[in-house]
């Protein structure tokens, strides 16, 4: 299968070049060239499959053409070695609980999937070392360096900015050592972000190594968390209530929702999706108005979802055609403040006794706004309420346990390599790793 840039002004790529490289010269984001529609008979009995079975064959549709297919069969009963389970939370919403992962956060999915397939065209297709450079404000750094620990021929450079992640965070990427290298940036993540982005710009860099992004730009990471909006419907669709489905996407950079946007192109039949933003409002004001606006971000308790320009609306046009009124029908949004996140989190652990994270609070009241009474509702919980503990205390008033694969990192030594915010002291230490 082919890749093209949403700029049309690079060459199309393969699905190894697109991997290798994230963002396509023009800087625009890779598109398969076909979404391929999976088979009614697919559909008829998807309540009998599990997880791996579905996944295997959405994973077939992309990448088939490209890997073996018990190569790639291998590569996705690898990734999804934990569940994606659908709870019921009240009459006709369900919950589907993405946060089963090693790092606690749907991240996992992706990150894991594309070290694994990156590690196949390194062992089997000749592709040479890969360093994956990753900026985090937190939960991608975890995600990307937990789903490459150990990979053979790719090595992680995570930079966070010193101080400005939590404990937890911190210590699911920089007590892990062999072939991830955490860098304490002295900045902002903005800071960060921008070091990596002058570090894919820089010549000599791209020459003497092979440096890809791991953030939802990259199709090996986007494309695998169409996997689970397909077994969210089968386990609905086991209960025979899998009509009328409306599913709300807690959105940042807009990967996770485009991903479900994919599902939807592939036959799944879904009726149409919720964006649920916290402050960061980009997107809802373009689903309302049409004006695509980005702009800095603000800080709330639901900071991974703190994006001021999401990556992935390109993609959305791109599906689209850019028409606004296609979008808006297949898509409707909302936004809310911290203290709306915080009552959410309080009233629906009070009235249903299920522990909202800040991102799934969203996501929940979104759904709850924008569902018809003739609707069934999913909402996507994407990181457990562990992971922001203090918050998710301070609203409901009590203290919660974190679970015992968490608190593991918390007990492991710190190892990280401290830097200015300073270009060419990031570009020496990368150029020692050539
Ligand atoms: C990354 C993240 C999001 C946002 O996902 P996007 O694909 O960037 O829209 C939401 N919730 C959590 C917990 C995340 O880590």
């Amino acid at each position: 299968m082919k890749y093209y840039s949403t700029n049309h002004k690079a060459p199309e790529a393969t699905l190894r070049e697109a991997v290798v490289k994230g963002l396509a010269q023009d800087k625009g984001l890779y598109m398969p060239e076909k979404i391929n529609r999976l088979p009614k008979d697919f559909f008829d009995h998807i309540g009998e499959k599990s997880l791996t079975e579905i996944a295997q064959t959405v994973a077939q549709a992309f990448f088939g053409e490209d890997i073996p297919k018990e190569k790639l069969d291998a590569i996705v009963a690898d990734t999804l070695n934990f569940e994606i389970p659908l709870h019921k939370v009240e009459e006709d919403v369900y919950v589907l609980e993405l946060f089963h992962g090693p790092t606690f956060a749907f991240k996992d999915v992706g990150a894991r999937f594309m070290a694994r397939m990156l590690s196949y065209f390194v062992k089997e297709q000749g592709q040479s070392d890969v360093k994956v450079l990753v900026a985090t404000s937190g939960d991608t750094g975890s995600a990307v360096a937990n789903g490459f620990l150990g990979v053979e021929g790719i090595r992680v450079f995570v930079l966070y900015p010193s101080g400005k992640v939590s404990d937890i965070q911190e210590a699911q990427f920089t007590t892990l050592g062999q072939n991830i290298v955490a860098l304490e940036i002295d900045g902002t993540f903005d800071d960060c972000q921008a070091l990596v982005k002058a570090a894919f710009m820089d010549d000599e860099l791209n020459r003497k190594l092979n440096l890809t992004s791991a953030n939802s730009i990259n199709v090996a990471r986007f494309l695998p968390q169409s996997f689970y909006y397909f077994h969210a419907f089968a386990q609905l669709a086991a209960q025979n209530s899998a009509d009328n489905v409306v599913i709300s996407v807690p959105s940042g950079n807009l990967g996770n929702l485009t991903a479900g946007l994919f599902a939807k192109r592939m036959g799944l039949p879904v009726n149409r999706f919720v964006a649920a933003n916290n402050r960061n409002d980009v997107f809802f004001r373009y689903l309302e108005t049409g004006l695509y606006q980005p702009k800095p971000s603000v800080q709330t308790i639901a900071n991974a979802m703190d994006v001021g320009a999401p990556s992935n609306f390109d993609r959305i046009l791109d599906l689209y055609h850019a028409e606004h009124a296609s979008i808006a029908n297949d898509i409707s949004g909302n936004t809310y403040n911290d203290d709306e996140i915080r009552k959410t989190i309080r009233e629906t652990y009070e009235q249903t006794g299920y522990l909202l994270d800040p991102h799934g609070a969203c996501a929940y009241k979104a759904l709850k706004e924008r569902k018809n009474d003739d609707e069934k509702g999913i909402f996507l919980a994407t990181a457990h309420p562990a992971k922001f503990k203090e918050v998710v205390e301070s609203c409901i008033g009590k203290t919660i346990e974190i679970p015992e694969r968490l608190s593991e990192f918390m007990r492991q030594p710190k190892q990280s390599i401290f830097l200015p915010n300073d270009f060419d002291r990031l570009k020496n230490m990368l150029l020692e790793f050539s």
